[in-house]
């Protein structure tokens, strides 16, 4: 697919999730969340659903815990519009309770056809419910700074899927916000190893670098990079 067919694509999902009526949760929504980012990224970041501020503003990640979820990707230098941002449902559970296997069945096609389009080398699961999608049966605690492959019938036909705590839960408890920079911090090295398997088969997406730093950055300076300073975990948080 060349980047203008991904975007069309792309953006044809997030038109029939805005619409979708498939599970109770859109009649309590107020926006629909699809997701956005990098039609060209290798990663792609897959949350629980949407909040109150998504809910409002129809995006992924714009409340506190996006702005976390923003703090973690700074540590690697990287910007929020360079990877591609979801959630296993597109509609805000009421209350933010938990959503219901049925809600997570329902909302997992157009999941998929976001995985099929993005083609992506690493998906990364913020939380247990996604973790459930991509690592079945494992637990969040074991599973968490860990990659395994993905089943490519998740849509993601050729990634390594690595987990994550969910920043929420980074937001309540100090040790896994502690946790969490170690697992971020791993993240290039897992993207590095999912290039490598990739490659091999080369696949659809061309050899000369995409757009976007993720592509363009060269595997050194991703395994290189230092924290910029300013992004250290910060107590002010809390
Ligand atoms: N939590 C999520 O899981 N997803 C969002 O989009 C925001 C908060
Ligand atoms: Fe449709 Fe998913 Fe929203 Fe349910 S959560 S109404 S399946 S988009």
């Amino acid at each position: 697919m060349t980047h203008d067919e991904r975007l069309a694509a792309l953006e044809e999902v997030a038109s029939d999730v805005r619409s979708c009526t498939r599970c109770r949760l859109h009649e309590t929504r107020t926006r629909a969340v699809p997701g956005e980012g990098n039609a060209d990224t290798e990663v792609v970041f897959v949350g629980e659903g949407p909040g109150q501020n998504e809910d409002r503003q129809g995006r992924p990640f714009v409340g506190r815990a996006g702005d976390l979820l923003v703090k973690f990707l700074a540590t690697l230098r990287w910007r929020r519009d360079e990877v591609f941002i979801t959630n296993i449902v597109k509609c805000r559970p009421p209350e933010n309770r938990d959503p219901e296997p049925d809600e997570i069945a329902a909302c997992a096609p157009y999941l998929q056809r976001q995985l099929e389009i993005l083609d992506p080398a690493l998906v990364v699961t913020l939380g247990r419910h996604s973790l459930g999608r991509f690592m079945p049966g494992s637990r969040i605690s074991q599973a968490h700074g860990t990659v395994r492959p993905v089943d490519p019938a998740t849509g993601a036909s050729n990634a390594l899927v690595f987990a994550m705590y969910h920043p929420a839960a980074a937001l309540r408890t100090p040790d896994i916000e502690r946790t969490s920079y170690d697992d971020v911090a791993a993240i290039p090295a897992a993207l590095l190893e999912s290039r490598a398997r990739r490659a091999p088969t080369g696949g659809d997406r061309p050899s000369t670098p995409t757009p976007g730093a993720v592509s363009t950055m060269p595997p050194g300076a991703v395994l290189l990079a230092e924290p910029p300073p300013d992004v250290a975990p910060d107590a002010t948080l809390f």
